[in-house]
């Protein structure tokens, strides 16, 4: 088997624990019984549990399993708005959020900001008709973050809208305050280090309310696993589909380990070699922090503009059995992006910092 480290911001790493419940999962035979049986039912109640524990999600919310988190901007725009969504930009994947609702024919508006620059709820100048706020609380492409607290205040400063995180890049890190959220979506490829395609969509019941009045309005929602059908499948621990019962598995599986290791020390070793990373690019010559502002800086997906070309760094790292992220799209030479996820240890990133000392 491979030890290689990759460090890189999705497809990442694996969690430890992965092949061992892939495994297990075979053993089990969970690839081949039917997404109907009492066995399915019990895999999916075990993930929902896990998750809902783990990230502390209340029982008013619902977790649903879908394709992608790409399939989720989809959904919840079809699902939870009629005319207006509004969208906080600041790279490729929140721009990706907010051309979604324009192909959907919905009346999208974007504040936008540089590439590198993040959020406060201060900034936002949402249209006082906007349904849906479209919020990306960790921007992969940049490495910029909202803090939780500033998230929290959008709940205030627009009460009527529903309010939607994209999570894909941070979770299981930020510690939401899920009074302040009406929904929140990520996949698993990243800070879960999982194999990729399934994806995680949790909603509370205005979400809900909102699809059925679109439905009531004869506007349409969709057809693929728009929020009634989800719900309705989900009473029952089933999906409408036929899912991917080896990543509900594993996610239920992995979710269960970072329960037993806790979520607060998970966060805080988060934190520990966030810090390693950004105090070995503050002082190294070859490597300069992307991001100015502290607090918008990113936790979990580190980026830094490099003096040596990205793909050379990889050159230099590939001996070591580690890799790291390039740039995002026209950054590609210019910036590297470390991934900061569970997956690795204290010692994982310092071995790392050791070999970027070039
Ligand atoms: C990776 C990513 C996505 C897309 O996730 P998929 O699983 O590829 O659909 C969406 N948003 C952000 C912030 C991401 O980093």
């Amino acid at each position: 088997m491979s030890n290689k480290l990759y460090f890189t911001p999705g497809p990442s790493g694996l969690y430890p624990t992965v092949p061992f419940h892939i495994q297990n999962a075979l053993n089990e035979d969970v690839c081949a019984i039917s997404h109907r049986s009492k066995k399915y039912e019990a895999i999916h109640e075990n993930t929902v549990q896990n998750l809902k524990e783990l990230l502390n999600i209340p029982d008013n919310f619902h977790l649903f399993f879908t394709g992608s988190a790409t399939e989720v901007w989809d959904r919840v725009i079809e699902n939870c708005v009629e005319q207006h969504s509004y969208h906080c930009v600041n790279g490729s994947f929140s721009k990706r959020f907010y051309e979604t609702a324009k192909e959907l024919n919905k009346n999208a508006t974007k504040i936008e900001v540089e590439f590198g620059k993040g959020f406060n709820a201060d900034d936002l100048n949402a249209p006082i008709e906007t349904e849906l706020i479209c919020l990306t609380h960790n921007e992969t492409s940049a490495g910029v973050s909202m803090p939780v607290s500033e998230i929290n205040k959008v709940k205030d400063k627009y009460p009527n809208a529903l309010i939607v995180v994209d999570a894909v890049s941070s979770m299981p890190y930020p510690n939401f305050d899920y009074s302040k959220i009406d929904s929140v979506l990520f996949s698993v490829q990243k800070g879960f280090g999982m194999p990729a395609g399934l994806g995680v969509w949790i909603v509370n019941e205005r979400c809900i309310e909102k699809s059925k009045l679109l439905q009531t309005k004869g506007i349409s929602i969709g057809t693929y696993h728009n929020l009634p059908s989800l719900l309705s499948k989900g009473i029952n621990n089933q999906t409408p589909e036929t899912p991917n019962v080896l990543g509900i598995y594993v996610l239920g599986k992995v979710a269960g380990d970072m329960l037993s290791i806790g979520i607060d020390n998970i966060r805080k070793d988060t934190e520990t070699k966030a810090k390693l990373l950004y105090e070995f690019i503050q002082n190294s010559t070859n490597f300069e922090i992307f991001v100015n502002e502290p607090a918008h800086r990113s936790q979990t997906v580190i980026v830094a503009n490099t003096v040596i070309p990205s793909p050379q760094i990889n050159k230099i790292l590939e001996p070591h059995n580690m890799a790291i992220g390039t740039g995002y799209a026209k950054y590609k030479e210019q910036q590297v992006r470390i991934a900061n996820f569970p997956a690795f240890s204290i010692d994982d990133v310092e071995k790392l910092i050791e070999k970027l000392k070039l």
